[in-house]
């Protein structure tokens, strides 16, 4: 800055500019909730609605290819976690730029660590399943990526610090990708996208909202392999996420 000269009075595309970093702002505070920090504090009333301008989260970019590059040079050789360490690939997800439809999980497991894709192990192909089979559509048309990017030692749980590092990367990914759909696969995906600490179990089926997307919150397939029950929930939940997309529902 030079101290002698006046800043030029802030522009439109400074102003969106500026309007977008607020708004990323408020979401990281937003975020909080969902990793077990009360935001706002008690006691302290936040004004509702941060603005996002023209440029702001509501447009899909026109490049996504092009947007989705630049969220993987700007993740590198990451060591912002201490996750770094133990990983052997970083999991970016994978599928169409242009995809309508995101499915969002937890982490890598082992499998994916392995291959550098998500969900490709047991679990990656009942997802395949309730994509194909279910909602008929096919996997390379859909989008599919996690919250975290390297894999937990053991597959343990993500731990709130490390969701918050990757934090930033998966909402330029979503803004990059701008779907017309996303579902939260168990709890980590759901509370992710909704932002909230309440259990899957009271989140799943009800949609909600992420940036003005409709957000569909159902069980993750690893739990369905445990529980087989909880197939015939989710597959409710598909049908809303076919209805949401103005496609058939089979059988209706
Ligand atoms: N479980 C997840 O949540 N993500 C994967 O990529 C694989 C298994």
């Amino acid at each position: 800055m030079n101290p002698g000269k006046p800043d030029p009075p802030a522009g439109a595309s400074e102003r969106d500019e500026i309007l977008a970093q607020l708004a990323a702002h408020g979401r990281f505070l937003g975020g909080l909730s969902s990793v077990g920090v009360a935001w706002p504090p008690p006691g302290v009333e936040v004004a509702a609605g941060v603005p996002v301008g023209a440029s702001g989260a509501a447009e899909r970019p026109e490049d996504p290819e092009k947007a989705l590059q630049a969220v993987k040079d700007d993740i590198g050789d990451c060591r912002r976690c201490r996750l770094a360490s133990g990983r052997k690939t970083i999991v970016y997800g994978q599928g169409n730029p242009r995809a309508e439809l995101m499915f969002i999980g937890e982490g890598p497991g082992a499998e994916e660590d392995e291959q550098g894709l998500a969900f490709v192990g047991r679990a990656g192909h009942l997802l395949t399943d309730i994509i194909e089979k279910g909602l008929r559509m096919r996997r390379a048309d859909v989008w599919i990526g996690n919250v975290i990017k390297c894999r937990p030692p053991q597959n343990r749980n993500p731990e709130p610090d490390e969701i918050l590092a990757c934090q930033p990367f998966l909402e330029a990914q979503i803004r990059a990708i701008r779907p017309r759909v996303l579902v939260g696969l168990g709890k980590f995906g759901a509370q992710w996208l909704l932002k909230t600490a309440q259990p899957i179990t009271r989140l799943r089926g009800q949609v909600g909202e992420y940036e003005g997307i409709p957000v569909m919150p159902t069980y993750h397939p690893a739990y369905l392999l445990r529980n087989p029950a909880g197939k015939k929930d989710v597959w409710e939940d598909m049908k809303t996420v076919l209805r949401l997309l103005g496609r058939p529902v089979p059988g209706e």
